[in-house]
């Protein structure tokens, strides 16, 4: 199964994720976790996503999309993967349908985890992670409310948008999913072949 996991963040995305792998065994690719490989490992593309990272803006569309290239191109994702944290624009959801479609492997659901933004400013003051300082988060929250909530209609459009209520315990959101994933594919939710 090819999936896109959207989320603002703080809205669990991280845990959900974890669960859908150990489930359903899809390949990960979390672009948040490659680039902060790269910036550790101190690589060109590392230190240049730095600058963008440490302050809660997104790394510009060409270089994670050059990232995300060389990974699907990998032998891992053939079974199907989980992308969570790309795309975060449309540029990106563009450039990702062009490679789909050159590869003839289009996307099976878009999963979108929904949080209202208060919960959200909660649960990362909490977290603790280096670019969760106060200004950071606020920053990375408006960023996806401007840059990638309007992913949300331009799967919609594409029918391929399933929204997950992110109010729960872990477990009662997992089953959200499970139920979405466990659910048939296909264009209008049904068995036939449309
Ligand atoms: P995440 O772990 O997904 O929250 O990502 C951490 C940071 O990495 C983000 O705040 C961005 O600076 C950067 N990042 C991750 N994925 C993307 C993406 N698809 N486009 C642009 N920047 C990204």
């Amino acid at each position: 199964m090819r999936i896109v996991f959207i989320g603002p963040p703080g809205a669990g995305k991280g845990t959900q994720a974890e669960k859908i792998i150990a489930k359903y065994k899809p390949a990960h690719l979390s672009t948040g976790d490659m680039l902060r490989a790269a910036r550790d490992a101190k690589t060109e593309i590392g230190l240049e996503a730095d600058k963008y990272m440490s302050s809660g803006q997104l790394v510009p569309d060409d270089v994670v999309i050059g990232v995300i290239a060389d990974r699907l191109k990998k032998d891992d994702c053939k079974a199907g993967y989980l992308l969570d944290g790309f795309p975060r624009t449309i540029a990106q959801a563009e450039a990702l349908d062009k490679m789909l479609a050159e590869a003839g492997t289009p996307l099976d659901v878009v999963l979108e985890l929904k949080v209202p933004d208060e919960e959200l400013y909660t649960r990362l003051s909490k977290r603790g992670r280096a670019d969760d300082t106060p200004e950071t988060i606020k920053e990375r929250i408006a960023v996806y409310n401007n840059q990638t909530s309007p992913l949300l209609d331009y799967y919609g459009k594409k029918g391929l948008l399933k929204t997950i209520e992110g109010l729960g315990t872990v477990e009662e959101i997992f089953a959200r999913i499970e139920k979405v994933l466990d659910a048939p594919q296909g264009g209008c939710g049904c068995r036939c072949t449309s």
